[in-house]
């Protein structure tokens, strides 16, 4: 190709947002609907600000260009540096002020590690899925959707660890088979069909009995405690609720494409579903770690029954 035209090939266009004072690397534009791959077409009412075939590099130079990810990307960037500041407080201050064991560190690590790994992974997919190879694409959605399971996993441990301090039967029983479920579930995620329309419903059952596992140890917690009328249960019971109530309204959200469904064009950079989704997730991950917090102070200060030494 002539030097001429390779240059005008290079030509930096903005979709029709051209005006934006954004300074753009050479060789990334947007892209309507209509113009990306078939790959890309996930959301038709997220109209314009698609950045589409590029190389790594700009990928990854595209994080500083104004695109209908951007939200997406940040969100999540902020939300591992969250947690991972969160992490650096806990070890610092929080842990050492509550008299932490050696165990409530390891558990601690396990769950913001999980957090940290489902952002980074979500970052990772929304930076690489405009890559001009549908493999590349495809990988990171998957690593996306495995990273979902790794947080999940990172809300199961700190919460399964506290829920059943005393009762090292349970705890076990429910860390080991939690783990084994997380494990099956990142396995067929990880597998070629997953991704496949065939699979889709498949993949929706998956996500829902990973995230309603939950209410069987829940159940027995109350159970094993004495009911809704005991006091530990009246105290923690309803964090449990907001928590499902933040992960219920974020699923249903990004299921339903709400509210740029009926505004397609108008939530193409700001306040579409999926970033709504990306927000909520951080809250649910960190309403989790301060309950944890909140339910290992508790343990501390109220020794199991016959294990007076404990904490
Ligand atoms: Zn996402």
């Amino acid at each position: 190709m002539p030097q001429k035209l390779l240059k005008s090939a290079h030509y930096i266009e903005l979709g029709s947002y051209q005006y934006w004072p954004v300074l753009v690397p050479r060789g990334i534009r947007l892209y309507t609907y209509e113009q990306i791959p078939v790959f890309l077409k996930e959301n038709p009412y997220i109209t314009d600000g698609y950045r589409a075939h590029l190389p790594s590099k700009l990928c990854l130079k595209s994080i500083f260009v104004l695109s209908n990810e951007t939200v997406n990307i940040w969100s999540h960037l902020l939300g591992f540096l969250l947690f991972f500041l969160l992490g650096v407080n806990d070890m610092a201050t929080v842990l050492p002020l509550s008299g932490a064991s050696g165990e409530d560190y390891v558990i601690y690590s396990v769950g913001l590690f999980c957090f940290q790994v489902c952002m980074l992974c979500s970052v990772g997919y929304h930076l690489f899925c405009c890559h001009r190879s549908e493999k590349t694409c495809r990988r990171w959605l998957a690593l996306d959707y495995a990273g979902i399971s790794v947080g999940i996993l990172g809300c199961y441990v700190p919460g399964v660890f506290y829920a059943f301090y005393c009762d090292s039967f349970w705890r076990q029983v429910y860390l080991v088979s939690v783990l084994a479920l997380i494990l099956a579930v990142f396995s067929a995620q990880v597998h070629p069909h997953y991704l496949s329309q065939q699979w889709k419903l498949l993949r929706s059952a998956l996500f829902c009995s990973v995230a309603g596992y939950g209410v069987l140890p829940a159940c027995h917690w109350v159970w094993l405690n004495g009911g809704f009328g005991a006091d530990i249960v009246q105290v923690f019971f309803p964090r449990v609720m907001v928590m499902y109530l933040i992960a219920a309204s974020a699923f249903v959200f990004y299921i339903t494409k709400i509210p740029e469904r009926y505004f397609p064009g108008q939530l193409n950079y700001l306040g579409a579903s999926h970033q709504v989704w990306h927000v909520l997730v951080v809250l649910m991950f960190y309403w989790w770690h301060q309950t944890a917090v909140y339910i290992m102070n508790y343990r501390h200060k109220n020794p199991c029954p016959g294990h007076a030494t404990r904490g």
